[in-house]
């Protein structure tokens, strides 16, 4: 005989409310439905993710111009695992969240006043763009040549593959930053940390390098504490540089905003390269800022894929991957987007607010082909022949390039 109990009735009246209320609540008017129009796909009774779905109307509804199958493009940071530590957090998008991203990973890091990010190094170069706040900055060469600073936001730093560093959050509120790895395989628990070393290091022969007592060490802290733990504030910078100290030949960090943008009718772009921020030899990057209604016009990059950031606003992006086949995404603050290797893009600015985001590459040196230019600058009867334009067009053309944003 079975038993019907009061947990089996509580449970099965749970489901059919939950699952009845989230049917009326998925067709209600203001919610999108995955129709382009009459006589093309359907509503949507649910279950569904109407958050989600409304966060990205270009998923649900694609343009009648997508087409094919493309890899995945997009990866929000606020899906990625979130590390919390005693001084601050992290999260990373690498390849294991972001599958097409071979050449880069991304980590958004925050520091809480006095936050110090561990002394340790990696394989990867690092490339960092401040967010918000101040961060004191420290690193040594292999030539015992010394680096330390302190960046606000819109500043940048640089940390060549293998070179020991460390953060530290400044100020009543410490700081975030976007960290960028020259390797999308990077992870964060793969660093080497000074404690983690420290402990796996016999005691006598930690007495022999540095020329004290074994029992120096015998209360080393655990690794797993520090990471990212609370510190006394730093002194001033002038009496944090070591004394006597050769600086590094080519400093680390840079000031990007301090640059002159270039401004366009549609917005402005700081773009920093080798050729104004040497050390930075193998990420270049673009900050954009698209005005409401511009766009980031149709272009490519001859040189590398690009792995973005979206700061604030709301972006629409669409991919071109050759063979028929393209894809559009939406983006908000915190999204990452990507696209491939010399793939057709552009990304418009679909909100009524500045919309802002970081392009960045895997490359010396910041390059793109505009397809404006591209068409303004081949023979116009080429072009005719292939595209059977007007003459209206032909001359709408723009004889000089607008190198970002149109
Ligand atoms: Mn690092
Ligand atoms: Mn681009």
């Amino acid at each position: 005989m079975t038993m019907f109990t009061r947990r089996d009735a509580l449970l099965t009246i749970t489901a059919g409310g939950v699952a009845a209320a989230a049917a009326t609540q998925a067709l209600a008017a203001d919610v999108p439905q995955p129709m382009r129009g009459p006589g093309f796909g359907g509503t949507d009774p649910g279950p569904r993710n109407v958050a989600l779905d409304i966060a990205n109307p270009d998923i649900l509804n694609p343009p009648p111009t997508d087409s094919g199958t493309l890899p995945n493009l997009r990866f929000a940071f606020s899906d990625a695992p979130m590390k919390q530590y005693t001084g601050g957090w992290t999260r990373q998008v690498t390849i294991r969240e972001l599958a097409v991203s071979k050449p880069i990973a991304g980590v958004n890091m925050r520091l809480n006043a006095g936050g110090v990010r561990e002394l340790h190094w990696h394989k990867e170069a690092e490339w960092s763009f401040m967010l918000s706040g101040r961060a004191r900055i420290t690193a040594v060469d292999a030539q015992g040549r010394n680096f330390v600073d302190d960046v606000g936001p819109g500043d940048l730093w640089y940390f060549p593959s293998g070179i020991p560093h460390s953060i530290q959050g400044l100020g009543d509120d410490g700081c975030e930053f976007l960290l960028i790895f020259d390797d999308g395989s990077f992870d964060e628990d793969s660093t080497f940390l000074l404690s983690d070393w420290f402990k796996h290091i016999p005691p006598e022969v930690m007495a022999k390098n540095f020329g004290v007592p074994a029992d120096t060490f015998n209360k080393l802290p655990d690794p797993s504490k520090l990471y990212i733990f609370p510190a006394p504030m730093p002194a001033s910078l002038a009496a944090d540089k070591a004394v006597g100290v050769e600086d590094v030949p080519q400093i680390f960090s840079h000031h990007m905003t301090a640059q002159d943008p270039i401004k366009t009718s549609g917005g402005r772009a700081w773009i920093t390269d080798s050729s104004i921020f040497p050390i930075s030899k193998t990420v270049s990057a673009a900050l954009v800022e698209v005005d409401p209604g511009a766009m980031r016009e149709l272009h490519w990059h001859p040189n590398a894929d690009e792995w973005q950031y979206y700061i604030e606003g709301k972006a629409r992006m669409g991919v071109f991957a050759a063979h028929g086949q393209s894809r559009t995404f939406d983006f908000s603050a915190g999204d990452v987007g990507y696209v491939p290797f010399a793939m057709g893009h552009y990304i418009e600015n679909i909100g009524d607010t500045p919309m802002r985001f970081l392009e960045v590459f895997k490359s010396s040196y910041f390059a793109d082909v505009s397809l404006d230019q591209w068409l303004a600058l081949t023979p116009p009867e080429l072009v005719e022949a292939h595209l059977g334009f007007s003459q209206d067009f032909m001359k709408a053309l723009r004889k000089k390039k607008e190198p970002v944003v149109g």
